[in-house]
């Protein structure tokens, strides 16, 4: 054999051994997933660069035919054109198998299948808070109420300077309230409101002040550093504690029911004096503290349900806020709108309504 013979047949060698990976694609391309047949696809072209390219072995292969004896050279110049038909062939067919499989792999991947049912969107509705919050909202408008809201940070002055809550009271440490860098605090009540409004609208004023408030308190069943209130605010001329037990038994009658009545105890609270706490007949067992012949849960067998605080707007909140507490007096109370809910829905975590799952908040509409 020829010298020349000897270095084509070798590249032919090395070309089959090579080859080897893409030997029986169509057979193989099955279990490629399309993102590996792709791969393939880039590694097959560059192959084909390579081996039948102007610059590959045996577009070089074929200037030696002019260098073999002139009796050789026919059978010389048939042999080069053989192997480089193989060459140029086995990539051929590996190529386009390749190619119809992604191009069917592609084709199912976006086919469309009318038979399968169709993805309902899902309705949305309210947060069972805020369905709360619009219900009370709703109640207090009818009574002649606005609803009023305001910033959630404030100045020291707003959440407790002109509430009355003298330096050194311990709602101002900062293990009980989230201060800024800057000094600013997160409301911890929405008396600010209360202040606010008094500030820019003087008396006579009734408003509603429902809003998120803030506190740092470590997350367990009761307890979560962000909740919602309500505080309500009432200043006219002659305005008593009649005038607020009778406002706070009116609007806990129009969402509990006609039977509903309100007891109040003692308190302190350093924006009202006097200050009370209010509790409410318990809406399960309208006071009794029985229910289905058992202790009734959510006023734990007592009949009453405790909810929030009150009192009549201290004096020196009045004057700080421009009104004359000499012409005017008002009352105010607030609550927790998370434990009324977990009350009225028997949660035993009010975390449950922060946690956004959707199988949990699908069942209050
Ligand atoms: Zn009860």
């Amino acid at each position: 054999m020829s010298e020349e013979k000897k270095q084509v047949e070798k590249i032919r060698e090395a070309f089959e051994q090579e080859f080897g990976r893409f030997v029986d694609l169509r057979n193989k391309l099955s279990d490629l997933g399309l993102a590996a047949a792709e791969n393939l696809q880039r590694e097959i072209s560059e192959f084909k660069t390579r081996h039948t390219g102007k610059k590959s072995e045996i577009a070089n292969a074929k200037k030696l035919i002019g260098r073999v004896a002139p009796e050789e050279r026919g059978s010389f110049g048939q042999f080069v054109q053989s192997v480089e038909k193989r060459i140029v062939t086995a990539i051929d067919e590996s190529e386009s198998a390749l190619n119809d499989y992604i191009l069917k792999a592609k084709t199912e991947r976006e086919r469309v299948d009318v038979t399968l049912p169709g993805r309902r969107p899902r309705v949305g509705h309210l947060h069972l808070i805020t369905l709360l919050r619009q219900q009370i909202e709703d109640i207090f408008v009818s009574m002649g109420y606005s609803i009023e809201d305001d910033r959630e940070i404030e100045t020291d002055y707003y959440n407790f300077d002109a509430l009355n809550i003298p330096d050194g009271h311990p709602a101002r440490e900062s293990q009980d309230t989230f201060y800024t860098t800057t000094g600013f605090a997160l409301r911890s009540q929405t008396s600010t409101v209360q202040i606010r409004a008094m500030e820019r609208r003087g008396a006579p004023i009734r408003i509603i002040a429902p809003g998120r408030v803030f506190r740092r308190d470590t997350p367990d069943p009761t307890h979560v550093p962000m909740f919602h209130q309500i505080e309500g605010l009432c200043v006219d001329k002659g305005i008593t504690m009649a005038h607020l037990k009778g406002t706070v038994a009116e609007w806990l009658r129009r969402l509990f029911g006609e039977g509903t009545k309100v007891r109040m105890r003692p308190s302190y609270f350093p924006f009202t004096e006097p200050s009370a706490e209010f509790d409410f007949s318990c809406f399960k067992c309208s006071g009794t503290g029985q229910s289905d012949g058992a202790r009734c849960r959510p006023c734990k067998g007592s009949g009453w349900i405790e909810l929030g605080g009150c009192g009549m707007v201290h004096p020196n909140v009045l004057e700080n806020c421009g009104v004359d507490p000499q012409v005017y007096s008002g009352f105010a109370f607030g609550f927790g709108l998370e434990r009324m809910c977990a009350l009225m829905y028997a949660l035993d975590d009010i975390r449950l309504m922060f946690e956004n799952d959707v199988r949990f908040l699908g069942q209050f509409r």
